[in-house]
Order: structure tokens, then C-alpha cells, then sequence
């Protein structure tokens, strides 16, 4: 039986890395996060004690600056990015929190990279920060600049367009948002996600561009005539919020 993970980290081993990009060797930690124990907010951000541990997400190369889960591990052509002028500028932003440019360089390296979706992850993380600190300029525009990843990529299935509705109804784009969410809701998605997209509707409807949990638009098991019958494993080809629902539906 392993023991509970303290802080969202099973470990946080401080280890030599060679930079993928430039090659120099630096100290870093490895991070391996422990599950999360409550639930996510609906834009997917993990709930405690994962979600407190951002700062250990990424790490940064001292040397070149560049920044990724593991900065042993490059793109090909991620020297390139990481030299280039607009790079540089991204991570010597003074306006900008610093864990955020962390976020934001590795966001700009997997754009530059054609990692469209991944790079909309990242942008979305700088976000996150920015909320963390109250800047919520700062967030409303890398929200919008997520959504605008997202959607320059490989289409989206009906849980990534949740979280673009998610990211346009925080970012106070309620128009978009609600529009985004009345074409999907057209699309027949699986249950959980229909679930999730009546609460963000009835959000958008009110204006509402706060935080809120994914338990919160899972209706309790003593609602669902069916509930009982379900084993616990997961069913094959279970979407990620039914996963979630599961997992965290408030009872
Ligand atoms: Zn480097």
C-alpha cells in the first residue's frame, strides 16, 4: 500500500537535467502529482491538493529560459523557438507574473511547434495563474487566447468544447460562450456532458463568469433511476466527465 501523497507530489526529487534545447545541465525536480481528492472546477483546473502545486509543473531551464514538463525532452524545432525574438521577449515580460511566463514560453514553444491543443492547455495554466493573483485582465486574455488555440486546431470533441465555453464565459465573452454551448447541446452529447452544459448555460444566462466546480452540475445518484446498477469499475469508453461524475458527483 503506498503512502498518501502530502501536497498533490508522491515526490519532488531534486535531479540534474540536461536542457534539451541548449544543452546545459541544471538542477531540477521531477514532479509526479498524486490524484486529485476534490473535484475540478469546469474548466478542468484539478481540484486540491493538485491544483496548489502549479508551480512545480513546468520545469525551466536556467540558461536558455526554456520551459517544459521536462526541459531534457525538445521538439526539434524548439531551439529555434526558444531563440527567436518573440520567445525571448515572452519570458523578460515584466508585466507578467513570472510562473505565468513559464506557462505562456511553453505555450509559445508548442504553438510554434503545431502542438495547437497543447499549447492551449499551457496558455489556459497562465490563466489559471493570473487568477491565483487576482490579475483578471491578464486571465480574460489568455482565456481568449486559448479559446483561439483551441479552435485554430484539429476539431474539438464535445468535452474540449465544454472547457472553450468554460474559458469564453470566465472571460465575460457571453455571447460567444452562449452560442458555443447552444450548438453543442444540438450535437447530442453523451449525459455528463449535457449535464455540464445545462449548468454553463444557466451561468451564461446570469452573467456569471465565476469559478465553479464540476459537482455542481452533476446531479446526486438518488436523481439517476439507473445509478444503482453501475459497478464501479469504468465503463468501456466512458467520456471524461462521466469519468468525473463518477468520481465526484456530489452526493
Ligand atoms: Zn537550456
Amino acid at each position: 500500500m503506498a503512502l498518501k501523497p502530502s501536497a498533490g507530489s508522491r515526490a519532488a526529487d531534486a535531479t540534474a537535467r540536461r536542457c534539451g534545447v541548449c544543452g546545459q545541465e541544471s538542477r531540477q525536480f521531477l514532479f509526479r502529482p498524486g490524484p486529485p481528492e476534490q473535484a475540478p472546477d469546469l474548466d478542468l483546473r484539478p481540484g486540491e491538493p493538485v491544483r496548489g502545486t502549479m508551480a512545480r509543473w513546468l520545469q525551466q531551464c536556467p540558461h536558455c529560459g526554456y520551459a517544459a514538463p521536462d526541459i531534457a525532452r525538445a521538439h526539434p524545432a524548439a531551439a529555434a523557438a526558444v531563440g527567436a525574438a518573440p520567445f525571448r521577449a515572452l519570458i523578460a515580460e515584466g508585466g507578467h507574473p513570472p510562473l505565468a511566463r513559464r506557462f505562456l514560453a511553453w505555450a509559445h514553444v508548442l504553438e510554434e511547434t503545431g502542438a495547437l491543443h497543447a499549447a492551449a492547455e499551457a496558455t489556459l495554466h497562465a490563466a489559471w495563474v493570473a487568477d491565483d493573483l487576482g490579475q483578471t485582465e491578464l486571465a480574460c486574455d489568455w482565456r481568449l487566447d486559448a479559446v483561439a488555440l483551441w479552435r485554430g486546431g484539429p476539431p474539438l470533441d464535445h468535452e474540449q468544447t465544454v472547457r472553450v465555453i468554460d474559458a469564453l464565459r470566465r472571460a465575460e465573452a457571453f455571447p460567444d460562450a452562449g452560442a458555443t454551448a447552444e450548438d453543442l447541446a444540438r450535437s447530442s452529447p453523451p449525459e455528463a456532458v449535457a449535464q455540464v452544459i445545462a449548468l454553463e448555460r444557466r451561468l451564461i444566462a446570469a452573467g456569471d463568469a465565476g469559478r465553479h466546480s464540476v459537482a455542481s452540475a452533476l446531479p446526486p445518484p438518488s436523481r439517476r433511476p439507473h445509478a444503482t446498477m453501475r459497478g464501479p469499475r469504468s465503463p468501456v469508453g466512458e467520456g471524461f466527465f462521466a469519468k468525473l461524475k463518477r468520481l465526484f458527483r456530489r452526493g
